[in-house]
């Protein structure tokens, strides 16, 4: 999981009122001429959040970007860290990236990140996720928590190696293994966060800010509220960049709770990091997570909103 203070989070959640409930169970009690009280259990069907808007541009290729999602759940399945799925997957994440590599990370022996890079001027821009998956429960796919996520980075990345800009800064494209903790292993900032922290470690220095994406793609209800511990003037860049693609819905101008997750590390060193997660996921860390509650268009509607705010932030000074 990404954890931390999640039961601020939790409130901050409801508090938010964008827990969709399907199914609302209502007892009705009657008394019958006997005068014994009986029970009835009615079901209603409560219509589904929206849907992502539509993005008006079109430079981040959705229907590629789903795929990629798709593959990992249905060719990889469950991918925790250190599995032989994942070492699988990441041979394949690499051959995808542009300049794709390995990093080792130091004292995780069989855990690797995954950096893809477009030449420019440092300190660079990078874009992140997590591609391993929850190693509890046993079986979990991770369509949003894992998958949604790398294969939007994958897929700016090769939409980035096509856009060349002289003097631009580079980026790079970084899948951190290791976000999920082990099994049973507390406390999560010490278990979890491992490929993050470091590339953070090793590279904080060059790098002008992180774009980490993470849950991004559920088809009902997707929102991102501002993660609290994202920097702020980051954020309202990233809010101007949604409007430019005229999905500024998905992005509130509200706040919620802090998440420890893979921006931590670089925000602990003063490195301007924000978190895209839509942290009121009804699935979360449950064997529910899987393609039927992620779409393409959500998807789509962040990368297009991810690539335009990337676009703005290679160019400035
Ligand atoms: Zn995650």
């Amino acid at each position: 999981m990404v954890s931390g203070r999640v039961w601020v989070v939790v409130a901050a959640a409801a508090s938010l009122g964008l827990v969709v409930a399907l199914l609302v169970w209502a007892v009705v009690v009657s008394s019958g001429e006997s005068g014994a009280p009986s029970t009835a259990q009615v079901s209603v069907t409560v219509p589904a959040a929206p849907l992502a808007p539509l993005a008006t541009a079109n430079r981040f290729d959705g229907a590629r970007a789903f795929a990629l999602l798709r593959e990992q759940v249905l060719d990889y399945g469950w991918r925790p860290a250190g599995s032989a799925s994942l070492r699988r997957l990441a041979v394949r994440l690499r051959a995808l990236m542009p300049r794709g590599r390995f990093e080792a990370i130091p004292g995780h022996p069989g855990l690797r990140n995954v950096v893809g890079s477009v030449p420019g001027r440092l300190p660079a821009i990078v874009v992140g996720a997590h591609y391993d998956v929850e190693d509890a429960p046993k079986g979990f796919v991770g369509a949003n928590d894992g998958a949604a996520g790398t294969a939007a980075v994958v897929t700016l990345a090769r939409a980035f190696a096509h856009a060349k800009r002289p003097g631009a800064r580079a980026l790079r494209f970084v899948l951190f293994d290791g976000e999920e903790e082990p099994a049973g292993c507390t406390p999560f900032t010490a278990c979890g966060i491992r490929g993050s922290s470091a590339y953070a470690a090793s590279h904080a220095g060059e790098v002008k800010a992180l774009v980490l994406l993470d849950y991004i793609a559920e088809k009902h209800g997707l929102s991102f509220p501002r993660e609290a511990g994202s920097d702020p003037a980051l954020w309202r860049r990233l809010r101007a960049a949604a409007t430019a693609v005229e999905v500024g819905a998905l992005f509130p101008d509200m706040t919620f709770g802090e998440i420890i997750d893979d921006h931590t590390p670089f925000t602990e060193r003063g490195v301007p990091a924000i978190d895209l997660i839509d942290f009121d996921y009804p699935q979360r860390d449950s064997l529910q997570d899987t393609l039927d509650v992620v779409s393409q268009r959500s998807l789509d509607a962040v990368g297009e909103t991810v690539y335009e705010l990337v676009t703005r932030l290679r160019r400035r000074a």
